[in-house]
């Protein structure tokens, strides 16, 4: 078993002095595959000093410097390519499919920022258009400075990019802290860095949880600004600590996601945009589609459809090629959805199939996928995050209701729309409460197109322009022309 004591920190593989261990499981076999020591504040005091010396020189260089390394880490990722694919399907429990997804999508982002790197150049001291005579006024795109960037387990590479990159492409210096439960992935970005010679103390990788690393690195005075992924919860003690000194956040959190089936949809294809929606990554997924509306003249074909689905599904060892869906992440996240499967019973939900319809892998931590049907509004199962292989569904009477449906959640991360009329299902998308919405499709997130929620999804978007804007302060020169 590996034993995994450094923090990476000035471009420096150093040791903690925290003594706790935390264990790193690969979630198929049941087994801890490497300890990691758990950092503690004195590690975010010294990693947030680094990145503070390190700032200065690294936004003294031009966005088209910056861009050499971000293609560095791009080249390097993709150098490991199958080394990751199988590491991070171990660590994670993804299917190599999956697992390549995370690193494919994490690659085309560092490219994508190298590219606005560059193009940050030229919107440099832009003059701004005056009308008051005898002024003059420039912009500039300042970086925020010292950036706190904290990720969750269910894509790691993907989730890191998304943050790194663009922070990079600002000229911030960053720490970042992946997920306690995967953080064999991201250990690959300090390799990287050290190979492609990135200046000491621009990134500083911390491993540990939440309490000795996420919350000393949120509260840090030393951090202008933080960007998180993960749980509504911890999303929220993250701004309540960044409140105490008005630092910036950018939040990605939670969704309960809708999938609209209307009645011109041909049911055997929507059913494949349904299962994509929600059992890919074994429903661990942000933006998974777990409320399914279907208009009422095509639900009964779009129920046998789903089930046949479903039953196809080779649930199976993560790095076999027949896999389809692996195991859940962790015990814990097991649990989670296993209580959410018990409540479900409680409440008397219908199901077109539950856990007892299959057997499951002799080892690691699996849920069968789940479909209940006719799901009630106020069920927990419809109103709550589950992040597991468990849609829910409703049949509906027209488009509107649909809609409202649809609308009535707390979250507001993705929704996808499923018609024959494309036209329709892209004006019904724009009725949507949804930072993404797909139609005819699913999950199709792209570097260049915005990424983040409405409502308790999010603050703020990653991804596209705006993932860049999030890491940059807006300053204007102003004087006499
Ligand atoms: P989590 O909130 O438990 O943990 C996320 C990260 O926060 C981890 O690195 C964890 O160590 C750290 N953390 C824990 N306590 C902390 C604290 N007090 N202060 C600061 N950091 C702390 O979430 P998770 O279980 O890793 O991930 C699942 C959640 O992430 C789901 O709710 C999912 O919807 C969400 N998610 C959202 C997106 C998105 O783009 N909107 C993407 C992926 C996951």
């Amino acid at each position: 078993m590996q034993q995994l004591d450094h923090q990476f920190i000035d471009s420096r593989w150093v040791s903690s002095a925290s003594m706790r261990r935390l264990p790193v499981m690969n979630p198929y076999r049941e087994e801890t595959i490497a300890e990691v020591t758990a950092g503690d504040p004195h590690d975010v005091d010294v990693a947030v000093a680094a990145a503070r010396r390190a700032l200065p020189a690294w936004r003294a260089l031009s966005g088209a410097q910056r861009a050499v390394y971000l293609e560095g880490f791009a080249d390097g990722l993709a150098r490991r390519r199958d080394a990751l694919i199988r590491l991070s399907s171990s660590n994670n429990g993804k299917v190599l499919a999956e697992a390549g997804i995370d690193l494919d999508d994490a690659i085309a982002c560092y490219r994508y920022y190298a590219g606005q790197a560059r193009a940050l150049d030229e919107r440099q001291g832009r003059l701004v258009e005056l009308e008051a005579a005898g002024v003059e006024a420039r912009c500039y795109h300042d970086p925020v400075g010292v950036v706190g960037l904290i990720t969750p387990w269910n894509f790691p590479l993907v989730t890191s990019a998304w943050k790194l990159a663009p922070a990079l492409a600002a000229g911030c210096t960053a720490v970042l802290k992946p997920s306690e439960v995967t953080p064999l992935p991201e250990r690959a970005l300090a390799e990287i860095a050290l190979e492609i010679d990135l200046p000491a103390g621009v990134l500083n990788l911390l491993f540990g949880d939440g309490e000795g690393i996420g919350a000393p690195l949120a509260a840090h005075p030393g951090v202008d600004k933080v960007s998180f992924t993960g749980s509504n919860r911890v999303g929220e003690a993250v701004m309540r600590a960044a409140a105490e000194r008005s630092a910036d956040v950018s939040l990605e959190l939670g969704g309960k996601s809708p999938i609209l089936v209307m009645e011109d949809a041909d049911p055997e294809q929507a059913a494949d945009w349904v299962m994509a929606g929600i059992y890919f990554n074994a429903g661990q997924i942000c933006s998974a589609t777990s409320r399914l509306l279907v208009h009422r003249a095509i639900a009964e074909p779009l129920y046998a459809a789903l089930a046949e689905r479903i039953d196809d599904l080779t649930l199976g060892d993560p790095l076999a090629a027949g896999s389809d869906m692996g195991p859940l992440t962790s015990a814990r996240q097991r649990r989670n959805v296993q209580a959410y499967l018990a409540v479900a019973e409680r409440e008397g939900l219908v199901a077109v199939r539950d856990a007892s319809h299959r057997r499951l892998p002799a080892q690691g931590y699996f849920v069968a996928p789940t479909l209940y049907r006719d799901v009630p509004t106020q069920s927990r199962l419809w109103r709550e995050e589950i992040f597991g292989p468990v849609l829910c569904a409703r049949s509906v009477e027209s488009e509107e209701s649909a809609v409202a449906l649809a609308n009535d959640s707390d979250f507001g991360l993705a929704a996808t729309v499923v018609s024959g009329d494309a036209e329709r299902a892209r004006r019904i998308g724009r009725e949507l409460l949804a930072g993404s919405v797909w139609y005819n499709s699913e999950q199709l997130v792209l570097p260049e197109t915005g990424w983040g929620g409405f409502k308790r999804s999010g603050i703020g978007r990653e991804l596209g322009p705006w993932g860049l804007s999030a890491f940059l302060a807006v300053k204007h020169v102003v004087g006499p022309a």
